[in-house]
C-alpha cells in the first residue's frame, strides 16, 4: 500500500512529518510522498524518519495555480527541496499566505465573529498557516459544527469571508516543479469543476505545458470517475498517479493510506511516476 498525497504540520496537517512517518509504518505503508502546501520545510524530518522506519519517503510538494474554474492544484515529485529557486518561488508564495490570512480573519470579524490572528497561529503552531486552521478555529468556537462546514458556510470560493491569494500560472508553477528536478502532476482533477467533455483539452494544454501525471486515484472520485481519468491519461500519455490528501485531524473522514477506507493507490504507480521521471531527466 502507498499514498502518494499527504499534508504535515509544515501546512496544513494535524501530525509532524515525523508523526505522519510513524502513522504510515504503524499501518504498513511501503512508500508515502509528503505533499504540503509551498513548502518543503517538512521533507528533512520526514525523509530521515523514512529511512529510519524503513518504508520509501518520497519529496514532494502541493502547489495552487491560477485556474479561473475551480481549483488547479499541481503536484511536484522527486523535487531537490535545497533548488534555490524553488526556495524563492515559495518564499513569494509564504508571503501570499501572510498577507491574506489576516485579510480573511478581517471578514471574519465585520461578520461578527469574534477571531483573532493569534488564536489561529496559536492553533497552526509554526507551519504554514491555511484556511483548514481556520476553519478549525470557527469549530472550536462554536461558529462552525464542522471543518467541513467552516467552507461551505463562509471559507469557500463565493462565500462571505472567501479572500482571493495570489497563484501563479499553470505554466509557470508547471515550470518551478521541473526546475527543481521534480515531475508535475494534476491533483483532483474533480476540483478543476470542468466536464468531461472539456478535460482532456485542458490536461493537453497542460502537458505541453510539462504535465507529467494525473491523479486518477483520489478519495472523492467514484469508480466510474477514477477509471474516466485513468483512460484518459493513458490516452493523453499522462501517468496515473494517486493519494489520499491526508491532513489528520484537520479533514476528518480521510484515513492515510485508505482515504475513506476504500481507497487502493497501486504500487505499480509510484513505479511508473519514477520511470517516466528517470525518461525526463535523463
Ligand atoms: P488554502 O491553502 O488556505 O487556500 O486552503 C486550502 C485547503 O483547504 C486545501 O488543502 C483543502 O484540503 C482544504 N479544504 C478545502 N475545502 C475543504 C472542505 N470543504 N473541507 C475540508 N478542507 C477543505
Ligand atoms: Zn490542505
Ligand atoms: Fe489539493
Ligand atoms: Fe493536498
Amino acid at each position: 500500500m502507498i499514498d502518494l498525497h499527504t499534508h504535515s504540520t509544515a501546512s496544513d496537517g494535524s501530525l509532524t512529518p515525523g508523526e505522519l512517518a510513524e502513522e504510515a509504518d504503524s499501518i504498513g505503508l511501503t512508500a508515502v510522498a509528503l505533499t504540503d502546501h509551498d513548502t518543503v520545510d517538512g521533507l528533512p524530518e520526514f525523509m530521515a524518519a523514512a529511512e529510519r522506519l524503513g518504508f520509501e519517503g518520497v519529496r514532494g510538494v502541493e502547489l495552487s495555480a491560477q485556474f479561473p474554474l475551480g481549483t488547479m492544484h499541481l503536484l511536484g515529485y522527486f523535487i531537490r527541496p535545497r533548488d534555490g529557486s524553488l526556495a524563492n518561488s515559495l518564499a513569494e508564495l509564504k508571503e501570499a499566505r501572510r498577507e491574506r490570512n489576516p485579510r480573511i480573519i478581517a471578514r471574519l470579524n465585520d461578520l461578527g465573529i469574534p477571531l483573532t490572528m493569534d488564536e489561529v497561529e496559536e492553533l497552526a503552531g509554526p507551519g504554514q498557516i491555511g484556511r483548514p486552521h481556520i476553519a478549525r478555529a470557527l469549530v472550536n468556537m462554536k461558529v462552525a459544527r464542522s471543518i467541513n462546514e467552516a467552507f461551505h458556510r463562509l471559507l469557500k470560493r463565493g462565500r462571505a469571508a472567501y479572500v482571493e491569494k495570489f497563484r501563479y500560472s499553470p505554466e509557470k508553477s508547471i515550470a518551478i516543479i521541473r526546475q527543481a528536478g521534480g515531475i508535475a502532476s494534476l491533483a483532483h482533477p474533480k476540483t478543476l469543476e470542468v466536464t468531461n467533455r472539456r478535460l482532456p483539452g485542458i490536461l493537453k494544454e497542460l502537458r505541453a505545458l510539462g504535465l507529467s501525471a494525473l491523479e486518477a486515484y483520489y478519495p472523492d472520485h467514484s469508480p466510474e470517475e477514477t477509471s474516466f481519468y485513468i483512460r484518459t491519461a493513458k490516452r493523453l500519455g499522462l501517468v496515473v498517479s494517486g493519494g489520499t490528501d491526508f491532513h489528520g485531524a484537520l479533514k476528518d473522514q480521510i484515513r492515510l493510506g485508505v482515504g475513506r477506507s476504500n481507497s487502493h493507490i497501486p504500487d505499480s504507480v509510484l513505479s511508473e511516476l519514477k520511470e517516466r521521471w528517470v525518461k525526463e531527466n535523463g
